[in-house]
């Protein structure tokens, strides 16, 4: 069978990360998980103090752009690669509201981009891979073989990452994540590099509705019929 590139953006909390992961077990794919690459980003800059609340030293960060390494290391227990950051499994620290809260900042910054995309695209060269984030389809892998672009209402988004934080134990009320929600597809949609939009090529799953077997059997059809014509 022949090995293809699997593109998967969205809007945040769309699922996109359970599709990818269901869809690389399957197929034997590896899964990236871009957003973790700009989650640590974010973590050494607010460990650093580089960024805090109305404060981002954006200078500071682009020169310790060489000080940054970031690595994907697989988890056999989990079944899937955690993020490390200088050698530090971040994967608890990377998924915290306040992390949430600085990320779209520092996916702003072109620099930041550049370093990330360039990694990614190392990573995806011998194809068979499955990479989620916002630019994937559109500036990673515009050549990808199949590209998914999830939606689903700001509510319901809110809601599943609520119950995913309440469940680890994070102390936020609904209203604080359905505002980061909100800001954070602002800040995506609008920034000048790689805003966040819908490939040409792309198909669309709005997943409001939709309960994860559903969408997996959906997207494992399509993988099915570019596979047969790739
Ligand atoms: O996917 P996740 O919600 O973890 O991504 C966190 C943030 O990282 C996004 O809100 C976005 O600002 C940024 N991001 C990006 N490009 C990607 C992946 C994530 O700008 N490819």
């Amino acid at each position: 069978m022949k090995n293809i590139t699997i593109a998967i953006d969205g809007f945040s909390s769309t699922g996109k990360s359970t599709l990818a992961k269901q869809l690389a077990k399957e197929l034997a794919y590896v899964y990236v998980d871009t957003g973790a690459m700009y989650r640590a980003v974010a973590f050494y800059a607010m460990k650093n103090n580089f960024i805090k609340v109305d404060f981002f030293d954006k200078k500071v960060l682009i020169d310790s752009l060489p000080n940054i390494q970031l690595e994907f290391r697989f988890n056999s227990d989990l079944g899937f690669a955690e993020m490390y950051l200088n050698g530090e499994n971040v994967e608890k620290q990377i998924r915290t509201i306040e992390v949430s809260s600085f990320v779209s900042k520092v996916a702003e910054v072109s620099e930041v981009r550049s370093k990330l995309v360039e990694q990614q695209q190392e990573m995806g060269k011998n194809k068979a891979i499955v990479m989620d984030g916002r630019d994937i389809g559109t500036v990673v892998f515009p050549d990808a073989e199949l590209k998914i672009f999830m939606t689903a209402s700001a509510e319901t988004r809110a809601q599943r990452r609520f119950d995913e934080l309440q469940q680890k134990g994070d102390n936020v009320s609904y209203e604080e994540v359905l505002k980061n929600v909100i800001e954070r597809d602002h800040i995506d949609t609008h920034r000048e590099d790689s805003p966040l939009v819908i490939a040409e090529d792309a198909i669309e799953i709005d997943n409001s509705y939709l309960n994860k077997e559903e969408q997996f059997s959906a997207v494992l059809e399509l993988v099915n019929e570019v596979v047969k014509t790739a």
